[in-house]
């Protein structure tokens, strides 16, 4: 993952890294090759120019030409550029405690990864000791609710479904209600996605929205369609309003353009990567060891 870009940047670096003195020119080169290798990798076009241009009022200075070693100055510039873009700090969920409900309400279009990120979220939730509900309210894509209970069977984690629901938001409530019943402290909302975001789901996410009451929105997001998660992440964050992005897919997303376009545009952190098809392929997303693997 990330190989593409990581390859040209290491490349690049390479090439001033070794020098003891850079010129100003010399740093201007190099970020222009940066920009040319952000494009490509689909990172967002005003992503892209306030990365050059930050890069450049802090690289060109005389603290940094003028130093002892002005390619390792300069790298760890790019590098710290990186981790901001990415959204500095590692960002966890923020669950209340064991003697009450923390419901998530999981977001995101048809194939995003939503149903199975919804199975590995609950997963990593119980081994961490908390008594996790998966609610499948998915009830526009046929075989959801299905998938969601083979999957919360593999996982010993129990499955709210009601037999031929018609009605998300009524589906929402009974699993809310069971939990407060039989003392589960963690909620995870599988809703319904689409094609593509449209009035008919939002107006339906919505309304399930204030039902669940959520202290976490969280967006699955396919990393795999670059651009094209980010501008559905933007969508979702002013439509329903969003405390979070896991990026699905991740282990197949050569470029990495949403992971460095998403913190930017919509202001809200990714929380978690999803690295594969399985239930336990689902990790933390620290920005600084993106940032790390980027510059390879
Ligand atoms: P939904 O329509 O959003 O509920 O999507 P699904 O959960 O059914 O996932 C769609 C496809 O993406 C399935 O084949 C999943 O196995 C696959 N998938 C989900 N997350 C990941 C991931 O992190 N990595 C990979 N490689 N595949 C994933």
């Amino acid at each position: 993952m990330l190989d593409r870009i990581s390859q040209k940047f290491s490349d690049l670096f390479r090439s001033v890294s070794g020098n003891n003195r850079i010129t100003e020119q010399n740093v201007r080169d190099v970020v222009q090759e940066i920009k040319v290798a952000l494009l490509e990798a689909d990172v967002n076009v005003r992503v892209v120019r306030r990365f050059v241009n930050r890069t450049l009022e802090d690289a060109t200075g005389d603290a940094v030409l003028r130093s002892v070693s002005p390619g390792q100055m300069f790298t760890k510039i790019v590098h710290d550029r990186l981790v901001e873009f990415l959204g500095d700090e590692r960002q966890d969920l923020q669950l209340k405690g064991p003697d009450t409900v923390s419901p998530i309400l999981l977001l995101g279009l048809q194939g995003s990864g939503k149903t199975t990120t919804a199975a590995k979220l609950a997963a990593r939730l119980s081994r961490e000791g908390r008594k996790v509900l998966l609610v499948a309210a998915d009830l526009v894509r046929p075989a959801a609710v299905d998938q969601l209970q083979v999957l919360g069977e593999r996982i010993g984690v129990a499955v709210h479904v009601v037999d031929g629901a018609r009605d998300p938001v009524a589906v929402a409530k009974a699993g809310l209600k069971r939990a407060k019943k039989e003392l589960y402290d963690t909620v995870i909302v599988d809703t319904s996605g689409r094609m593509q975001v449209d009035a008919a789901l939002m107006k339906e996410l919505q309304a399930v929205k204030k039902v669940v009451q959520p202290v976490e929105s969280v967006l699955v997001a396919d990393s795999m369609t670059g651009q094209s998660a980010v501008d559905i992440a933007k969508e979702f964050n002013e439509q329903i309003g969003l405390s979070g992005i896991i990026l699905s897919k991740f282990d197949s997303d050569a470029r990495g353009g949403a992971a460095l376009s998403l913190k930017t545009i919509t202001g809200t952190p990714i929380k978690f990567i999803g690295v594969g098809e399985k239930t336990e392929d689902l990790e933390p997303f620290y920005p600084d060891r993106i940032a790390g693997r980027i510059l390879g």
